[in-house]
C-alpha cells in the first residue's frame, strides 16, 4: 500500500508553507479547525525516534515556526500533537499544530462516529496555505 504522506511532498506542493531538505509543512486535507497543518518528514519515518539527529531538529524547528504562524494569524496559542495515536491514519510520522480555543469545522464535528472523512476543498486549503504562509519566516 503506497504511503499517502511520502506522496504529500510532490502532491501538495502548490500549498506548502515551508519546507527544508527534511521536512516540510502543509494545510491538512481534513482539518478539525481552520488552520490546521501538518509537520511531514520527507523521507518515511514512523516514529520521532526513527528521525536521524539532523531530521529531528528540521522536524522540530518545523514545528516551532508553525506554532509561531498559527498564534500570529489565528490568535490563539495552537495545540500540537505527534501522530493522534489512536486516531493514527497514517503510518508517516507527522504532526499536528492547530489553534486551541476555536471553533471545530461544523461538518467535522458532525461526522465523528462516521465512516469517511471531511476534506477541505481545494479554495479552502490554499487560503490556509496563504495565510499561514505571512506568518512563516525563518531566521537562521
Ligand atoms: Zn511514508
Amino acid at each position: 500500500m503506497p504511503c499517502e504522506l511520502c506522496n504529500a511532498f510532490e502532491n501538495e506542493k502548490s500549498r506548502i508553507i515551508y519546507s527544508d531538505a527534511h521536512v516540510f509543512v502543509v494545510p491538512i486535507l481534513h482539518p478539525i479547525k481552520d488552520g490546521h497543518v501538518m509537520i511531514i518528514p520527507i523521507r518515511h519515518a514512523e516514529n520521532m525516534k526513527d528521525l536521524t539527529a539532523e531530521e529531528a531538529r528540521a522536524f522540530m524547528t518545523a514545528a516551532n515556526l508553525a506554532m509561531d504562524a498559527v498564534k500570529k494569524e489565528y490568535g490563539v496559542t495552537p495545540m500540537f500533537l505527534v501522530n493522534g495515536w489512536e486516531y493514527r491514519s497514517q503510518p508517516h510520522l507527522h504532526a499536528h499544530v492547530l489553534p486551541s480555543k476555536t471553533n471545530l469545522r461544523g461538518l467535522y464535528a458532525a461526522s465523528e462516529g462516521v465512516v469517511g472523512k471531511i476534506e477541505a476543498s481545494v479554495e479552502e486549503l490554499t487560503i490556509t496555505a496563504d495565510r499561514i504562509r505571512v506568518h512563516f519566516s525563518y531566521e537562521s
